[in-house]
């Protein structure tokens, strides 16, 4: 039996209104077995001291692609099954060293295998260190819809991929294939993006019979759906259809941010990605940081006073916000906790922020044991040099990672 005490110079819960102040946490054999101002230490624990720092749950980011780069983008036939492995096993690794415990990756760049599955599973038997990762499988997309890669291609091509279905019976088809190969959750996309070269953010993916038809087969093998969306109509018709989590969502208007609202439904606004693109529309050096995507930056100029909107909007509701930052989109030398910061600027408050990454992404993810620091909970615990509450830009500055009661950076 492995037993450790943490003594820190401030805590946080993942759910308390303000940090906690000193405090200690015991954990026997990966879970926290007692959190207070001093717990009884049982002789020969390991005791590990963190008197300036602020100790708090591991954070949890729902909406990656960690077999994805930018350089993929007008080409996923480019880079081989094996190649896309090696990139997951290196963004783990570098999500973990950032303190992300827990990831949710939504939407395998492998599009004839399921190479994420793979990646997840050699870091569940301890191949290599990694985040936790909960998997979506492929972006399930209509012919012509966000996720037909082929777009980019010349017709004569011919290359094939394993997300497209259109109608209620390839629907089914692919949902069920998905889940046979490890999807825990549905992931698909409800509208058209930003960083494809044929589809418009506000084109609505899929007919409402179609997501109708998506959500009741995922929830036949007890998955919930994520959906990518953007324009307004996609995002209500897609709420109605019963989706759990909405990724983006960041075109939608006022009245279909109430309804995300008063369904219980979870965004994941990945404002990093798509809010701060519309600030630095005018600017080339920021789109040369981004390597130049020409239909990203041509349809951000287009709807940028819109996204603006929304942004403030969201700041202002109710809704359930979980963190999520679309790494993959970038590359993983930059730090998701970056995405803490824009949500600030964007006028949420750093408390909902933090929430955001912990307490209520276990929540979306339907993980209790997840989340938060309390008894019986996992021990996956981060610590950072300040108070994110004062100064939410130490969430870059992670400098402790305890997954599952493993010390991973120390
Ligand atoms: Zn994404």
């Amino acid at each position: 039996m492995t037993v450790t005490i943490i003594r820190a110079g401030n805590t946080w819960d993942g759910i308390a209104d303000v940090p906690l102040g000193p405090g200690e946490i015991l954990i026997e054999n990966g879970i926290i077995t007692g959190i207070g101002k001093c717990v009884r230490a049982p002789a020969g624990a390991e005791v590990i001291d963190l008197p300036d720092r602020m100790v708090m749950p591991g954070l949890i980011d729902c909406h990656v692609h960690i077999t994805l780069r930018p350089e993929m983008f007008t080409n996923f036939w480019a880079y081989s099954a094996g190649y896309k492995a090696l990139l997951g096993a290196r963004a783990l690794n570098d999500l973990l060293m950032n303190g992300f415990t827990t990831v949710r990756d939504c939407g395998d760049a492998d599009v004839h295998g399921y190479t994420v599955r793979d990646v997840k599973r050699a870091v569940d038997q301890g191949l290599f260190p990694g985040s936790r990762l909960i998997n979506s499988g492929h972006i399930i997309s209509a012919r012509n819809g966000h996720m037909d890669a082929t777009s980019a291609l010349s017709p004569d091509c011919n290359c094939w991929q394993n997300n497209l279905a259109d109608g209620p019976l390839e629907i089914q088809r692919v949902v069920r294939e998905e889940i046979k190969w490890g999807a825990e959750w549905i992931k698909f996309a409800a509208s058209g993006g930003f960083s494809t070269p044929a589809d418009d953010p506000v084109d609505v993916g899929y007919t409402p019979e179609e997501m109708e038809c998506l959500v009741a087969t995922a929830t036949q093998y007890h998955r919930p759906v994520a959906a990518h969306l953007h324009g307004d109509e996609a995002v209500r018709l897609a709420v109605l259809a019963g989706v759990r989590s909405v990724e983006h969502g960041c075109m939608a208007s006022e009245k279909v941010l109430r309804l995300i609202e008063e369904r219980g439904v979870f965004l994941v606004p990945t404002q990093y990605a798509g809010v701060r693109s519309a600030r630095f529309a005018e600017s080339d050096e920021y789109w040369k940081s981004l390597g130049n995507n020409p239909f990203m930056r041509m349809k951000i100029r287009m709807y940028k006073d819109v996204l603006l909107e929304n942004a403030r909007n969201l700041a202002e509701s109710r809704i359930k916000i979980a963190f999520g930052t679309d790494l993959g989109l970038f590359p993983f030398s930059l730090n998701g906790a970056v995405e803490f910061s824009e949500m600030v600027a964007n006028g949420i408050p750093a408390l909902r922020a933090l929430r955001a990454a912990t307490s209520v992404a276990a929540e979306m993810l339907m993980r209790p044991e997840l989340g938060t620091l309390a008894p019986g909970k996992t021990a996956d615990i981060i610590a950072v040099p300040g108070n994110p509450f004062e100064n939410i830009s130490v969430m870059e500055k992670v400098n402790f990672v305890m997954k599952a009661g493993t010390v991973y950076k120390s």
